[in-house]
């Protein structure tokens, strides 16, 4: 089974519904879309195209082959993974992918008090959410601890000219929580220059919307109801143009055994996988990398935090929590009152 197969059609139906129903006029250019896997996952890009707008799969496969090779931690040579075998104090210079998403990740970090940390690696591994699927599950109490000493982003330095120090040999940055918001902004960033202008990215459900839908509507994001089983049916429709939109969920990535149910977010203060009654979080923002990142630190945070972090920097969030009897109920920020349509629109 392929990435597309385990895990695109839940999202991609609703944008294929989407082109399904063009109904573009005369001046209205035809959707056409590009699709693969990329990232243990999928990614599928729609666009309308044009003279001016032609791109290229070859082209587009390159620049997500080059963006693994930088930051995947499934790659034992990509430069995420040679920076994870670096031994303590010595400095290594980071290209530009990987220093952008490092000092975003370090300013989340610091942001959130810790709930946000990619170098909550170690932890991720032991319970089986990262390349090395070899682990004892569910990981001894040892293996949590001897994990978790090595979490922390102060155990990291970030220096000018994109230079950096590991103080512990230890420390494992995974940055899934991210990166594939990053290499939604860098796809988006290439249909632009190649002169599209109405487009939809989306690598894994981190989506980026520019111009139109092949309605001449804002585009329409599906937000899946958080219960696994249940892929492709829609909570919710949010309404988006020139923005992007990116939801974590503990509904798809988690492992059950022995009564013990644990999904693949971390809370970095704890040592252990989180534990609160948040299933999903959809945050609205300009930058698919922030929305991504924004999305995992909320789950972290849980509603009542997660919702006062949010207003305080007037993220669009929507936050789905679960009841003990299974009830869905949402909480939004007013900010992503703009996005949510009503169930008849
Ligand atoms: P998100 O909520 O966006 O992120 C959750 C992930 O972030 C967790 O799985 C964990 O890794 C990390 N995390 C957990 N807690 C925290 C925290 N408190 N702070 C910060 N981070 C946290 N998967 C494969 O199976 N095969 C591949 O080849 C593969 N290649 C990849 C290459 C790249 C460059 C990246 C970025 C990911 C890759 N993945 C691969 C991972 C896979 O796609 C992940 O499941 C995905 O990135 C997690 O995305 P999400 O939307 O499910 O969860």
């Amino acid at each position: 089974m392929n990435g597309l197969q385990r895990l695109g059609y839940g999202r991609i139906w609703l944008l294929l519904a989407v082109t399904l129903n063009a109904c573009g006029g005369p001046q209205w250019p035809a959707y056409e879309f590009l699709q693969g896997s990329t990232m243990g996952t999928y990614y599928r890009v729609q666009y309308a195209a044009s003279d001016s707008c032609r791109p290229s799969q070859f082209v587009l496969e390159q620049q997500l082959i080059a963006f693994n090779q930088s930051l995947s931690t499934y790659i034992e040579d990509s430069e995420l993974s040679l920076l994870n075998e670096v031994p303590a104090q010595q400095t290594r210079t980071m290209s530009e992918r990987l220093s952008v998403a490092l000092t975003a990740a370090l300013e989340l970090w610091r942001d959130t008090d810790g709930a946000f940390d990619v170098t909550v690696g170690p932890l991720v591994n032991i319970w089986g959410f990262g390349p090395d699927k070899a682990v004892q599950w569910p990981p001894t109490e040892r293996s949590q601890r001897v994990a978790a000493a090595s979490v922390g982003m102060q155990h990291i330095e970030l220096l000018p000219n994109r230079q950096i120090r590991k103080h512990l040999a230890t420390t494992y940055i995974d940055l899934s929580s991210i990166a594939k918001g990053q290499a939604v902004d860098e796809v988006s960033q290439i249909m632009a220059s190649l002169g599209c202008e109405h487009f939809l990215v989306d690598i894994g459900g981190e989506v980026r919307a520019s111009g139109l839908n092949s309605e001449r509507r804002p585009w329409r994001v599906g937000i899946e109801v958080p219960r696994s089983g249940q892929q492709g049916s829609v909570q919710r429709v949010l309404s988006v143009t020139d923005n992007s939109v990116a939801t974590s969920g503990d509904y798809r990535n988690f492992r059950v055994a022995d009564g013990l149910r644990v999904d693949h977010v971390i809370d970095p203060r704890i040592g252990a996988p989180a534990s609160n009654n948040v299933v999903s979080v959809t945050v609205v923002h300009p930058s698919a990398m922030w929305a991504d990142a924004y999305a995992t630190a909320l789950m972290v945070l849980g509603v009542e935090q997660g919702l006062a972090y949010a207003k305080q920097h007037g993220l669009a969030a929507l936050i789905l929590t679960k009841s003990a009897d299974a009830k869905v109920a949402e909480r939004y920020t007013s900010a992503m009152q703009t996005y949510l349509l009503s169930n008849a629109e």
